[in-house]
């Protein structure tokens, strides 16, 4: 996200926090300027970390669940429930209506796709008595790292049973 898009990012935050007459507490500054300044996907505890140690605010648990539920609500942030623990991440560019991303099924990497084709296809989509506003799109598969090295091991197992 690059700083513009941090600065939109919080416009709607704090528009939608005024609008609905919600008070900006330190707590909310410094939880939407921590996730602003993430750089890759995180836990809710990390984020309370993160939080207690570079911006010395002790958030409870409902204030931070309620938070980032919001964020994800405003787009903000996208989220992703790995096998044991749900993940949020920075939506790359907030107010557009949709995200297509990539899941590495072995390692878990997760990759924004960017795809004009499939942006193309989905908006020219109409969905029988249903309008789409948005949408988030998840492609399950193996990155190229994780592909390479399965294809190492697979090629040592055929090595070590001809011997
Ligand atoms: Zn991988």
């Amino acid at each position: 996200m690059d700083s513009k898009d941090k600065r939109s990012a919080k416009s709607i935050f704090e528009e939608y926090i005024n609008f609905n007459n919600m008070r900006m507490t330190a707590e909310r500054r410094g939880l939407l300027d921590a996730v602003l300044s993430t750089k890759g996907w995180f836990t809710r505890e990390e984020l309370a970390k993160m939080l207690k140690k570079d911006y010395s605010l002790n958030v409870s648990r409902a204030t931070l669940y309620n938070n980032i539920k919001l964020l994800k609500d405003l787009r903000i942030v996208v989220a992703h429930r790995f096998s044991d623990v749900t993940k949020y991440a920075l939506a790359s560019v907030p107010n557009r209506n949709g995200l297509i991303y990539t899941i590495c099924s072995q390692c878990g990497k997760i990759k924004e796709l960017k795809s004009k084709e499939m942006v193309q296809m989905i908006s020219n989509y109409k969905a029988k008595r249903f309008s789409i506003d948005g949408y988030s799109l998840i492609l399950y598969g193996l990155c190229s790292t994780c592909k390479v090295s399965n294809t190492k091991q697979s090629l040592k197992k055929k090595v070590g049973k001809m011997k």
